[in-house]
């Protein structure tokens, strides 16, 4: 389980990102998170795993306050916690395999990585992550070589060799055509659904938002102004 406490964050600059916000989400839930850019998405989301840190108030993750962590601690919360970022965040250069199996390895620096050193076990585990997203034929691919929404379906993949209880996606479909981010949001519930991965959702558009969130979490200005079912969203918000 998630829970903010009277969470709040002060940029060095003087910008609130998060003002007082109180929620909890629960293990399994498919959360997505909506309003206007600037509105605190990104801020909430990027909480969750430290890449922020808020200054005020607490954020629990299965019962522990995370925001005093660092080391080992911060990188045991990041392999709990996946990211899946807008812009896919691959190495370039690398092949799917590689970058699918730094999920697991930590990151693709790593000496294991440098020197191909992958045990079976990695192998197999990416192997079936990239199955999971229909991906694997392209296994040798060099990451650059696919499209946008391949790219996306290879950081799925990535994410699911960490075995993570959580993923947090921070507007995974914003720079992919609709055909494309409707397959992207159809992996990520199909993931949250079958691994019951707790997973929380940025998006720009109401209407995705409704068709695949069980709960839709409405921000502005740093707070939530709606927190319910998608049935209950309104014109207003
Ligand atoms: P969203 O994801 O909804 O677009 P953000 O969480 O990115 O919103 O931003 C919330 C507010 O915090 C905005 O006013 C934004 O300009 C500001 N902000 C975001 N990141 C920083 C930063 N590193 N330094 C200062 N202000 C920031
Ligand atoms: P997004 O809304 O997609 O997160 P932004 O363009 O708002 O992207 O932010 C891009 C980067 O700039 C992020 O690292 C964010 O933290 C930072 N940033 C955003 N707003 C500000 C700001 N007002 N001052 C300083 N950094 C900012």
């Amino acid at each position: 389980m998630i829970e903010f406490k009277d969470l709040s964050l002060v940029y060095p600059n003087g910008t609130q990102g998060l003002k007082n916000v109180n929620v909890k989400i629960n293990e399994g839930e498919f959360v997505v998170i909506v309003g206007l850019s600037g509105a605190g998405k990104s801020t909430f989301i990027r909480s969750i795993n430290r890449l922020v840190t808020p200054t005020h108030g607490e954020l629990l993750v299965d019962d522990t306050n995370i925001l005093k962590y660092k080391g080992k601690d911060l990188r045991k919360l990041r392999t709990k916690v996946g990211m899946i970022f807008q812009n896919y965040n691959l190495v370039k250069r690398s092949t799917v395999m590689k970058n699918v199996i730094s999920g697991r390895l930590g990151h693709t620096g790593t000496m294991k990585s440098i020197m191909n050193m992958y045990s079976k076990e990695d192998m197999a585990l990416a192997y079936e992550s990239l199955k999971r997203v229909n991906i694997e034929e392209k296994l040798y691919s060099r990451a650059d070589q696919l499209s946008g929404g391949q790219q996306q379906r290879v950081s799925i993949a990535r994410v699911l060799t960490q075995q993570p209880s959580v993923v947090l996606a921070d507007e995974p479909v914003a720079s992919l055509d609709p055909p494309t981010s409707h397959q992207v949001m159809k992996y990520l519930q199909k993931i949250n659904r079958e691994d019951n991965i707790t997973t929380i959702v940025n998006l720009h558009f109401i209407d995705m938002a409704m068709e695949y969130a069980d709960r839709i979490i409405g921000m502005r200005s740093g707070e939530i102004v709606f927190d319910g079912p998608a049935s209950e969203v309104n014109e207003q918000t």
